[in-house]
């Protein structure tokens, strides 16, 4: 029987079951958190408690999709997940009170965690934001604004930066154990993936809303697009002189609004992990002797009292 909760879960209520590993190292005296087990989403005594933010409530109102910025994709759904007595069959138990190996369920998950939904999933997000900044370029005329040149091709350079960390923590990947078949990420480079997206990002967004202009945080309804009140000014004023339709500008406008002014900041900063996990997973896996040892052999160092290294 399982008796604890979960929060912030994605998707977990759409899926077929659940994954429950343990969320830290565990020692002695700790051995009834010390679980691992798979259950059915629909088990007896689950219960998902679901997010609720300003842009539920506006998906609740809304009678127009493109409203939402994101018409295509939504929003990530995520709940906390609530276990009341739940009750696992023995064969879906993989790990009991053994705490001594908890440590190894955190650290194979999180590296490939973070490597993938921590790391490179957010590439894609960074598409879709460098995407609406150079079409609000273009919209708006302003192809040849070098500084704004510049701070897409920052965004490229920094998106290109996180592919790459995760394509590294792949290629780094070893058979993990041996003769296993199983392999997985480069624990170094799994964890290096994650934080370097979270800086990244908000780097991104920083730019995005400098090249996005206040109209992403202060975007009238599309409906003003059809009401005759106010249709001729939106479409004059809201086109900026350009050939490009104001409908355009401001759908895109609307896309960045909603990467950048919404859930995806805090997002994510805290999937996967918040910074300080990363580091100390990096602790653990970097010694410096490398390094140390370079210098050393750069300065012929005489040999080092032992205490003192
Ligand atoms: C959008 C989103 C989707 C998510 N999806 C999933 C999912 O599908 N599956 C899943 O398992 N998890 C998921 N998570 C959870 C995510 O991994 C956690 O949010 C993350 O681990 C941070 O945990 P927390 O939010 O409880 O923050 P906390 O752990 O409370 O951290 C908040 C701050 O307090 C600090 N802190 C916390 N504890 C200590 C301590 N003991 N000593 C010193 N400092 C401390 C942290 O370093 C951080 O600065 C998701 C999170 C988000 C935001």
């Amino acid at each position: 029987m399982v008796k604890g909760a979960k929060i912030n879960i994605s998707g977990a209520f759409g899926s077929h079951y659940i994954n429950v590993l343990p969320q830290a190292a565990h020692y002695k005296g700790e051995e009834d958190y010390a679980v691992a087990f798979a259950t059915p989403v629909d088990a007896e005594g689950i219960t998902y408690i679901c997010q609720y933010t300003p842009y539920s409530a506006e998906r609740d109102q809304v009678d127009d999709m493109e409203e939402l910025g994101n018409p295509l994709y939504g929003q990530r759904e995520t709940s906390m997940v609530v276990f009341d007595n739940v009750f696992v069959p023995w064969d879906r138990v993989f790990h009991c009170g053994e705490y001594q190996y908890s440590v190894k369920f955190v650290t194979r998950f999180a590296k490939t965690h973070r490597m993938t939904c921590g790391g490179t999933c957010k590439v894609g997000f960074m598409n879709q934001i460098i995407g609406a900044c150079k079409l609000i370029q273009e919209y708006k005329g302003l192809d040849k604004a070098t500084h704004i040149n510049d701070q897409l091709m920052e965004m490229v350079a920094l998106r290109e930066t996180c592919r790459a960390c995760g394509m590294a923590a792949a290629q780094r990947g070893a058979e993990e154990p041996k003769g296993s078949g199983v392999y997985l990420p480069d624990e170094l480079m799994g964890n290096v993936s994650k934080l370097n997206v979270a800086n990244a990002f908000w780097r991104i967004m920083a730019l995005a809303g400098d090249i996005g202009a206040g109209l992403v945080v202060t975007l009238p309804s599309l409906k003003e697009l059809k009401n005759p009140e106010v249709k001729d000014y939106v479409n004059e004023y809201l086109g900026f002189g350009s050939d490009s339709s104001a409908e355009n500008i401001m759908k895109v406008t609307k896309l960045l609004q909603n990467w950048t002014a919404g859930l995806h900041g805090v997002g994510t900063w805290h999937g996967a992990g918040p910074i300080m996990a990363q580091k100390i997973m990096l602790q653990r896996v970097i010694d410096y002797e490398h390094e140390k040892n370079l210098v050393r052999q750069t300065l012929n160092l005489k040999e080092e009292k032992k205490g003192k290294q």
